[in-house]
């Protein structure tokens, strides 16, 4: 893929993320992202995302067919380069899954895909209290063996959930664009504005036998005995 001039144009401010490129945006184009999460808590992500140049994107969870449509419409005229489209459920082929916890309903679909065979690196936002985020790599289990307790029952919503949800999104753009280090499993705690970061235990699901919880790389079969 080779950038035209518009969107060489329309991408050239994106300079807030360092060692950004004209390849890292054709990477950006050409990859594929799956949000999980409540729709109106996704809004200002999905807006940044598109704005960004994610090429394709898939807001997975329950929501109205009308409405649905209607926010399609509002991120094609946002940036033509980005398609929007809705799934009951998390596509099998992603590179990204970002997924927004606030309540039991998101909570609960996250639950539903954490077992799953996956492909793909997965970003999860808890957006109550204590907010934090788990960078899990493609992989590398997923948010039931991980740690950071990230199926916990959501509490209170957190203090500058907003600002969390963007930090995480940012996150998201480096692995998209290539950007970050690609297996770097990561916890990143916050207490109030300010973040820190420490290793993120991730179970290896190519090295290693299927956790308990049975999660597996997409394509690969579970272990026969354990
Ligand atoms: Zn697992």
């Amino acid at each position: 893929m080779t950038l035209s001039d518009r969107q060489i144009e329309r991408y050239s401010r994106q300079i807030i993320v360092p060692g950004f490129s004209g390849a890292a945006q054709e990477r950006l184009l050409a990859s594929r992202l799956a949000i999980l999460a409540d729709a109106n808590e996704a809004e200002p992500a999905l807006v940044y995302f598109a704005g960004a140049g994610i090429g394709h994107i898939t807001l997975a969870g329950p929501g109205g067919r009308a409405a649905a449509e209607e926010r399609a419409a509002r991120i094609r005229d946002l940036n033509s380069d980005a398609v929007l489209a809705h799934a009951a459920s998390v596509p099998d082929e992603i590179d990204l899954l970002f997924a927004l916890i606030g309540g039991p309903e998101s909570r609960s679909a996250l639950d539903a895909v954490a077992g799953r065979p996956r492909s793909g690196a997965m970003i999860v936002v808890r957006i109550d209290a204590p907010a934090r985020i788990a960078i899990i790599p493609d992989g590398a289990g997923c948010p039931r063996c991980a740690g950071g307790a990230l199926l916990d029952p959501p509490r209170a919503r957190a203090e500058h959930a907003e600002f969390v949800a963007m930090v995480a999104a940012v996150e998201a753009l480096k692995l998209l664009a290539g950007l970050a280090e690609a297996n770097a499993a990561a916890l990143i705690e916050f207490d109030g504005l300010a973040a820190s970061a420490r290793p993120l235990p991730v179970h290896d699901l190519i090295a290693a036998a299927s956790p308990a919880c049975g999660c597996r790389r997409a394509g690969e079969h579970a272990s026969a005995s354990r």
